[in-house]
């Protein structure tokens, strides 16, 4: 029997969030917390320590706001700003860890990692005081299932637009998101979910992520005993939307939390 185990959606909205700057829609100006959405992340408490499924703007009032002071690895999804261009929001990290944070990410991600943020792969970054950058030391993953923190993690290829991007399983929950198509070799590593996250932007179709439907369509197809849609934008209501939805599915929201 596994120890308890938490999930906690940090951000569920699109790449602009939600309310987006200059818009003055029903969902932007809702006073509903639930319709306010950062850009997305998850927070997977493990026995084995806290494990962050990417790095978004918003990453350190994601963090502060959940009260997570420590984060012990990081797997990242793909490298879209939405997801990535957080990362320095974790300089503190390697100062607990008393080392370099372990980020685990496929070829293409780390290449653009070391240059985007090249001043903390400068030959003289260990010269400076700890805390000045963020300390990380890459773990490459492609597509061969790993272990993070004592955690066996199950990578899922997804098409997402033109790029390939990553979901991640753990046991018999996955997290899905960025994606507008599931590639054939993928839906043997969506079988027999209890929980699947998966993305649903909108009502109309986008190019790089599922509608509402389209997820509907691939949650019918594999049958999670529970659904959550993420990586919502500012046309979704989040009440009226989950109205309108199937049992078993619902809209996440930012601070969700299952215990799996
Ligand atoms: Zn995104
Ligand atoms: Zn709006
Ligand atoms: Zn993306």
């Amino acid at each position: 029997m596994a120890a308890s185990r938490s999930f906690t959606f940090l951000g569920t909205g699109t790449s602009v969030g939600v309310p987006m700057i200059g818009c003055d829609c029903p969902v932007c100006r809702s006073d509903n917390p639930r319709n306010h959405r950062y850009r997305c992340a998850v927070l997977i408490r493990l026995p084995g320590g806290n494990l962050l499924i990417d790095t978004p703007p918003e990453l350190r009032l994601q963090l502060l706001r959940e009260k997570v002071r420590r984060i012990d690895a990081v797997l990242i999804t793909h490298y879209h700003v939405d997801h990535l261009y957080g990362l320095d929001d974790l300089r503190p990290c390697a100062k607990i860890l008393d080392g370099p944070l372990p980020l685990y990410c496929n070829a293409e991600t780390e290449e653009r990692i070391r240059r985007v943020f090249a001043y903390a792969f400068h030959p003289d970054a260990d010269k400076l005081p700890p805390g000045s950058l963020p300390r990380m030391r890459f773990e490459r993953i492609e597509t061969e299932p790993f272990t993070a923190l004592g955690q066996r993690i199950v990578p899922i290829p997804l098409d997402h637009a033109q790029y390939r991007v990553l979901g991640f399983r753990i046991d018999d929950v996955a997290y899905c998101t960025d994606v507008n198509h599931i590639p054939e070799e993928s839906w043997s590593r969506l079988q027999g979910l209890r929980i699947l996250v998966l993305d649903a932007l909108r009502r109309k179709p986008h190019p790089g992520h599922f509608s509402v439907d389209q997820a509907l369509e691939v949650i019918q197809r594999l049958r999670p005993e529970r659904a959550f849609l993420t990586h919502m934008g500012h046309e979704l209501d989040h009440d009226e939307t989950n109205r309108s939805l199937p049992a078993g599915v619902e809209l996440a929201y930012d601070g969700l939390t299952f215990e799996f």
